[in-house]
C-alpha cells in the first residue's frame, strides 16, 4: 500500500474545480501541485477498486460496474488537467513529471484489468447476462468490460500477467520518448532567413517567418520552421529551390537525426514488445489485436479498402506528375523532378488551372469568422449556442472560454478552444475532454477542448487561414460536437469513446458544412473590405477541391500501409527503417513522393497507442464521411431537420452505446459504399 499522502484530495484545486463556471482554478495550480496529487488520487483510486473487488455481497451491475466505472474521480480530475498541459503548454517539469506519471499510470491500470477478484465480480455478471434482463446499453458497457478485461490478460497465468504488465509499461515509457525526442527535433531546428531570400512568399507567411525568427531570438529575420503550418506554405511557395530541398529534408528526417532524439531504437523495441504482446494474448498479430474491437474488425477488411485506393492514387500521382515536369520544363527548371517540387509546381499548375493561388483565398478565412462559421453551423443542425466568457483563467492566457447551451437556454456543458502555435505547444491539432459528459450517478456535464497550431498574427492582425487550416478548425470541432452532444449513460462510452475507425466520422463528415455556399457567403468575408468571397472565386476553390487527390492520397495511403505492414506481421523487423524501405519498394511507390508521415516521426502510431495499426481510420471514415454528406445532399438541403436530427441522434450524441454498423444504419438506412469517397477525392 502507498503511504498516506498529505494532499487532501477534497480541497485541492485539481481535483475538486471549484474556479469559474466550475473549471479548476487554474490560478491556484502550481507545476510542483501535480506529483503529489497524483499520489494521492492514484491510492484513492486503489481502494475503490479494493472494495469493490473485496465486496462479499453477489455482484450486481451497481455495486460493481457503476462503481468502477465512477470510481477514480481524482484521477480523472488531475490526469485530464495534466495531459492537457502536457500537449498544449509543457515545460522541463511537466515532462519530467511525464516521464514518471506515464508508466505509473500503466502500472496502475494494468493492475486494475489484472485484479483477479475484480475480474471474477465481471465475469459472474458476464456469465448471467441473459438472466439480468438489462438494457441495451448496459449489455454492452457489460460485454466490453469483459472482454477488455480478457484482452488485457485477465486469463493469463501468473507469469503471463507480470509479463504482460512490464511489455505495457515499457511500451508507454517508449511511447513518451518518441514524442519527446520528436518534439525536441521539431523544436531544435529552423532555417534562419533574410529579406533576400523570401522570393515568391506570400505575406501571411512572411510574417509568421517573422514572429518565428522572433521567438526564437532572431528578431528582423524569418525562419523556416518543422511546424506543418509553416513548412507547407513554405514548400508551395518559395521559389528558392535549393531552400525548399533543405526544408524538405529537414522536415522527412524529425526523428532520424542521430543523437539522444533518434527514434529508430524506440520504433524497433515498441514493435518487438508489441508483437510479443499480441502473441501473448494469442492474436496472429498486434493488428489482429487491435483490429479485434473496431469496425473494420480485420487486417484483410483494411486491406480490402487501401489496396484498390492505392491503385488508383498512384496512377493519378503518375498523370499528375506529368503535367508538373511539363511546368517545371517551361519555367526553365532542366533539374529532375524531386519530392521538394511537387507542392510547388502543383501550387503553379493550381493557379494555371483554376487562376487563383491559395493565397488569394487567405484574406478571407479570417480565424474568427470560421470559429463563429462552426458555432453557427452546429446551431443550424443541432440547436445548440455558444457564449464566449472574457476572463477565465485556464492553462494559458490564449485559450478562450465558451459556454454551450441548449435550443432552450439551459447549459449543456463548456468549450475551450487553443488556436495559436508556440514553443510549449506540441504539433498538431486535437480535441480532448478536461470532463466527459454522462448520465450514470450524479451525471457529468461535457468539458471539452480545441487545441490547434496556427501561425500567430502580429498583435493588431487578424488570424488568417488556409483553406487547409480553415478545414481542420471544422474537423477538430466535429469531434468537439462528438463530445458535447453526447446522452449516454455509461461514461466508458460517452462521446468520443467509439471505435477507432469510427471516431472520425463526426470529425471529417463535419469538415463538409465549410464549403456550403450559404456558409462560406455569411462567414467568408475579406479582413480588410467586409466583402463576401467571390463566387467565381468559389466555384473555382471548389472546382479545386479534388485537385492534387494523386499526392494527398499517396501521402496518405503509403503511411497507413506501412503502419499495417509493421503491425499485420507475427513478429518484428529488425531494422525499422530498412523494413520501410522495403515495404514502399515493394508498393512500388513513386521517388518522387514522401510518406505523409515516415517512422521516426509517425507520432499517430508510434507516440502512443492511439492509431497503431489504425492509421487507415482515417479513410475508414472517410468513406463514411462521404456516403453520409450524401444524404444531404441527395435531399438538396445542407441542413435537412429531419437528416440533422437522425445525424445528432444516432452519430453525436450515441457515443459507443451500440454497434458503429447499427448507428450508421439508423442514420443512413444502409451501409456505406466506398464510392462515394473515390468521387470526392476525384479519382475515379
Ligand atoms: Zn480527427
Amino acid at each position: 500500500m502507498p503511504m498516506p499522502s498529505a494532499v487532501d484530495l477534497a480541497a485541492h484545486p485539481l481535483t475538486t474545480w471549484q474556479g469559474a463556471l466550475g473549471l479548476p482554478d487554474f490560478t491556484r495550480i502550481g507545476d510542483g501541485d501535480f506529483s503529489g496529487v497524483f499520489d494521492a488520487a492514484l491510492a484513492a483510486h486503489e481502494a475503490e477498486i479494493e472494495a469493490i473487488s473485496g465486496n462479499t455481497e453477489t455482484p450486481t451491475i451497481e455495486n460493481t460496474l457503476a462503481a468502477l466505472e465512477l470510481g477514480g474521480e481524482a484521477l480523472d480530475h488531475v490526469s485530464s488537467i495534466f495531459w492537457c498541459r502536457a500537449g498544449a503548454h509543457t515545460n522541463e517539469a511537466i515532462q519530467a513529471l511525464e516521464r514518471d506519471i506515464s508508466p505509473k499510470m500503466s502500472r496502475h491500470f494494468s493492475a486494475i484489468s489484472m485484479n483477479e477478484r475484480l475480474f471474477a465480480r465481471i465475469d459472474d455478471l458476464y456469465q448471467r447476462r441473459d438472466a439480468l434482463k438489462l438494457d441495451a446499453q448496459t449489455l454492452r458497457v457489460l460485454e466490453k468490460t469483459w472482454k477488455n478485461f480478457v484482452r488485457s490478460g485477465a486469463r493469463l497465468d501468473a507469469e503471463g500477467k507480470k509479463r504482460l504488465a512490464s511489455i505495457n509499461e515499457e511500451l508507454s515509457s517508449l511511447g513518451t520518448n518518441f514524442g519527446q525526442n520528436l518534439l525536441a527535433d521539431e523544436r531544435d531546428w529552423a532555417l534562419f532567413l533574410d529579406e533576400a531570400d523570401l522570393a515568391g512568399l506570400p505575406e501571411f507567411l512572411k510574417s509568421a517567418m517573422a514572429e518565428a525568427a522572433e521567438m526564437r531570438g532572431q528578431k528582423g529575420r524569418y525562419a523556416v520552421t518543422l511546424s506543418r503550418s509553416i513548412y507547407e506554405p513554405f514548400s508551395t511557395f518559395s521559389e528558392r529551390r535549393d531552400l525548399r530541398e533543405i526544408a524538405f529534408r529537414a522536415f522527412t528526417m524529425r526523428g532520424q537525426n542521430g543523437g539522444a532524439t533518434d527514434n529508430a531504437t524506440v520504433v524497433r523495441d515498441m514493435l518487438r514488445l508489441r508483437a510479443e504482446k499480441a502473441k501473448l494474448l494469442g492474436y496472429a498479430s498486434y493488428a489482429a489485436l487491435k483490429l479485434d474491437d473496431t469496425m473494420a474488425k480485420t487486417p484483410e477488411a483494411v486491406h480490402a479498402l487501401l489496396d484498390p485506393v492505392w491503385e488508383k492514387a498512384v496512377e493519378k500521382a503518375a498523370s499528375d506528375q506529368i503535367e508538373l515536369q511539363r511546368l517545371a520544363a517551361e519555367a526553365g527548371s532542366n533539374e529532375e523532378f524531386a519530392a521538394w517540387d511537387w507542392r510547388f509546381y502543383q501550387e503553379k499548375l493550381r493557379a494555371e488551372k483554376f487562376a487563383f493561388d491559395e493565397a488569394e483565398l487567405k484574406p478571407y478565412l479570417q480565424l474568427d469568422r470560421i470559429i463563429d462559421a462552426c458555432f453557427d453551423v452546429a446551431t443550424k443542425l443541432f440547436g445548440i449556442s455558444f457564449e464566449e466568457k472574457q476572463g477565465i483563467a485556464t492553462w494559458h492566457p490564449d485559450a478562450r472560454v465558451f459556454v454551450v447551451r441548449n435550443a432552450d437556454g439551459s447549459e449543456r456543458g463548456l468549450f475551450l478552444a487553443d488556436y495559436f502555435a508556440r514553443p510549449s505547444k506540441r504539433s498538431g491539432a486535437w480535441m480532448s475532454a478536461l470532463k466527459s459528459g454522462y448520465k450514470l450517478g450524479d451525471g457529468s456535464r461535457p468539458v471539452i477542448y480545441n487545441i490547434m497550431n496556427f501561425a500567430k498574427p502580429p498583435e493588431g492582425e487578424a488570424a488568417l487561414l488556409s483553406v487547409d487550416e480553415a478545414k481542420t478548425l471544422f474537423h477538430e470541432f466535429g469531434h468537439a460536437l462528438h463530445g458535447m452532444l453526447t446522452e449516454v449513460t455509461w461514461p466508458s462510452v460517452a462521446g468520443t469513446s467509439v471505435s477507432r475507425d469510427f471516431v472520425e466520422l463526426p470529425s471529417q463528415l463535419y469538415e463538409h458544412w465549410l464549403t456550403v455556399p450559404a456558409v462560406l457567403e455569411k462567414h467568408a468575408l475579406h479582413v480588410t473590405t467586409g466583402k463576401p468571397m467571390p463566387k467565381a472565386l468559389v466555384d473555382k476553390m471548389l472546382a479545386a477541391r479534388t485537385f492534387g487527390a494523386g499526392f494527398a492520397t499517396v501521402e496518405f495511403t503509403a503511411s497507413a500501409l506501412v503502419d499495417m505492414a509493421y503491425h499485420a506481421r507475427p513478429d518484428a523487423p529488425n531494422e525499422p527503417l530498412r523494413f520501410e524501405a522495403e515495404t514502399l519498394e515493394k508498393l512500388n511507390m513513386p521517388d518522387t513522393l514522401a510518406m505523409r508521415h515516415r517512422t521516426p516521426h509517425f507520432g499517430h502510431i508510434f507516440a502512443g497507442d492511439g492509431y497503431s495499426a489504425g492509421y487507415y481510420s482515417y479513410m475508414w471514415s472517410e468513406v463514411l464521411d462521404a456516403d453520409a454528406f450524401a444524404a444531404f445532399e441527395e435531399t438538396g438541403d445542407p441542413f435537412n431537420p429531419a437528416l440533422a436530427e437522425r445525424l445528432r441522434k444516432n452519430i453525436y450524441a450515441a457515443g459507443g452505446s451500440k454497434d458503429p454498423e447499427e448507428l450508421y444504419t439508423a442514420f443512413r438506412g444502409k451501409m456505406p459504399s466506398p464510392e462515394a469517397m473515390m468521387i470526392k477525392r476525384g479519382l475515379v
